[in-house]
């Protein structure tokens, strides 16, 4: 089988798909000056292109598709995608999505029943009102009934995203471990990275990695899952006494990861990105919508993932944020 390996030999397994560039959120470390400019409407992707897309991806190895945004349940009829996509098993082996939890309630059932295997919730507090101030919706209580119904639909396993930033919520780690606990969730810790759109992003507002572990080991000592964590992003641990839950921490700051990188990204509008942080996008909407056949598809694929980067370049003195923010990247 083709392979989609980089020049520093890494193999791409792992493709995200940001279904839209829109979100109903503001979080602060994102989206924090309200709307931003948004793509027009016919350089978005349609379900048949990304189909194809992520077709032609799975038949190059691709094993893992997470699809995110933006909110990816803001784009209208998103089960009808996870119907299509999931006829891509059992090559593809893992259909994720990355959701704020608002819409999700009343929609899990049904994207189960499209073939989604599992979800990914944000949530960056448990207090109605930080989350209020983080998130600028006073959401909380439907992102917890959203876990609910994620376990109750067998999206399992449920994993939590928690951005922890200095002086918002790294108060909360210990309420964030004691509910992993009891409502048996795996807690995820990500480390405050430079992508929110008003460039506001400094060294002091981080919490690295190894802190966050500090804090939570000393109250609930944590035991390592696996001393390797291959391609995946996070350390994961287990709780020492065999209470339920896991915590996973990622820290692509102060311990970056980026030599076992097997994730490829795609926006919205079509482009190709091979880093988070990269300064360079690939146009695949054009190659797609100009009638390219599917070798010539396949080539271009090919040529981009050998300009993967090495690694980010977040620690080095000429680092400069990407110009485009998380939410529209995608997480
Ligand atoms: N709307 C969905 C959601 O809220 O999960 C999916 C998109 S969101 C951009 C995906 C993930 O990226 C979220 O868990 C969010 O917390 C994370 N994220 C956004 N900006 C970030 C930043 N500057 N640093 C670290 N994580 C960030």
């Amino acid at each position: 089988m083709l392979l989609l390996r980089d020049a520093h030999n890494r193999i791409i397994r792992d493709l995200r798909v940001s279904l839209t560039d829109r979100c109903n959120f503001r979080c602060f470390y994102c989206l924090p000056n309200g709307e931003p400019p948004l793509a027009r409407k016919e350089t978005i992707l349609t379900f048949e292109e990304i189909e194809r897309i992520c077709e032609i991806f799975v038949s190059l190895g691709i094993e893992k598709i997470r699809l995110t945004g933006g909110e990816p349940l803001l784009r209208r009829d998103v089960e009808l995608l996870i119907e299509k996509l999931s006829r891509l098993k059992p090559k593809l082996k893992d259909l994720a999505l990355t959701t704020n939890g608002h819409t999700f309630p009343r929609r899990a059932a049904n994207l189960k029943r499209a073939g989604l295997d599992r979800v990914t919730i944000s949530l960056d507090s448990l207090d109605r009102e930080n989350f209020k101030r983080i998130t600028g919706v006073d959401a909380l209580e439907n992102v917890l009934r959203s876990i609910e119904a994620a376990k109750q639909a067998n999206l399992t396993p449920v994993k939590i995203n928690a951005v922890v930033v200095r002086g918002r919520n790294d108060d909360e780690l210990l309420d964030f471990a004691r509910f992993a606990r009891e409502r048996d969730v795996a807690m995820r810790f990500i480390e405050f990275m430079p992508l929110d759109s008003g460039h506001e992003w400094t060294r002091e507002m981080i919490v690295p990695g190894k802190e966050i572990f500090a804090t939570i080991n000393e109250v609930f000592p944590l035991v390592l899952r696996e001393t390797s964590r291959g391609a995946e992003t996070a350390w994961k641990y287990k709780f020492a006494d065999g209470a339920p839950g896991e915590i996973g921490i990622i820290a692509p700051v102060t311990e970056m990861f980026c030599g076992a990188c097997s994730r490829i990204r795609l926006t919205a509008d079509g482009q190709i990105r091979t880093c988070l942080f990269s300064a360079a996008e690939y146009n695949l909407r054009d190659v797609l919508r100009g009638k390219a056949s599917r070798r010539e598809i396949i080539e271009f694929v090919q040529s981009v993932v050998l300009k993967k980067e090495a690694r980010h370049s977040i620690n080095d003195a000429e680092f400069a944020p990407a110009s485009r923010s998380m939410s529209f990247i995608g997480g």
